[in-house]
């Protein structure tokens, strides 16, 4: 972008943010998440390319996401098949496509032929309708395991307690191979509770890994969004998807 292009954004950025209409400066908000990152890596001793950012184009419409992909993101998450169904012919090619939002189990079929991995895999019966239609395409789809770390009622996830068995039932599966576990974090504004739950999620994924459980190869800890990605990273993060602070508030 020329200079007096970002200029331009700069100046009436705040306006649109302000009456909730789209952000004109994608890529520089992109550049923020980026320096973001950076810092957070920095700080723990990581290196930048350990983490992934995946950035959650749900509600935002593919000429948006095509500004983002050309601006640099290599990963894209949605929450809808349907929507994904929708949007997906319409974009740049891109790296990885991820399935972060709940999924039913009559949607698993076509969730296999939209996406390269799914997050959010919380139950066995998903795990098995994922299994059968990778199976049937000639595939093998990688999957995280979402676990509920917040213990908040509303959230999606497996309690910590129940998640061994489903990472052993679901890595025993034909087709589907586990690659690590998934958290939301909880709807706070303490820090320190955010950082338990992420932990939480690390130590168990760390537990589990000992056990050295065939097909599953748990190097992925997906933890983090616009509020609190830094502290997923500072917890371990490989995976924080990324919406609102890259693409604005959504309606
Ligand atoms: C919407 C969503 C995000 C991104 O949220 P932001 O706060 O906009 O960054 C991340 N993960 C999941 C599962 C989501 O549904």
């Amino acid at each position: 972008m020329p200079r007096f292009g970002s200029l331009l954004a700069t100046v009436v950025r705040g306006r649109y943010r302000a009456c909730g209409g789209e952000n004109v400066s994608i890529q520089r908000d992109l550049e923020s998440v980026e320096d973001r990152i950076r810092a957070a890596c920095m700080r723990s001793g990581r290196r930048r390319r350990e983490v992934r950012l995946v950035a959650v184009t749900k509600t935002v419409e593919a000429e948006r996401i095509n500004e983002a992909i050309r601006a640099g993101v290599r990963f894209i998450g949605e929450n809808r098949v349907q929507e994904a169904r929708d949007k997906f012919p319409l974009l740049i090619p891109v790296e990885g496509r991820h399935l972060i939002g709940q999924l039913q189990r009559n949607k698993a079929g076509k969730a296999v032929e939209l996406f390269d991995l799914v997050e959010s895999v919380d139950r066995i019966s998903l795990a098995e309708a994922l299994s059968r239609r990778a199976a049937q395409l000639e595939r093998e789809l990688p999957v995280l395991i979402e676990v509920n770390t917040s213990g908040e009622e509303s959230k999606a996830g497996i309690a910590p307690g129940g998640a061994p068995e489903l990472v052993e039932a679901a890595a025993a599966l034909p087709n589907l191979s586990v690659r690590g576990l998934m958290t939301i974090g909880p709807l706070t504004q303490d820090q320190e509770k955010i950082r338990a739950a992420f932990r939480t999620l690390r130590e168990l994924r760390d537990s589990l890994a000992q056990k050295e459980i065939p097909g599953a190869d748990l190097e992925h800890l997906s933890m983090g969004m616009s509020g609190d990605f830094e502290i997923g990273i500072e917890e371990g993060a490989t995976i924080v998807r990324v919406g609102s602070a890259i693409f604005g508030r959504r309606a």
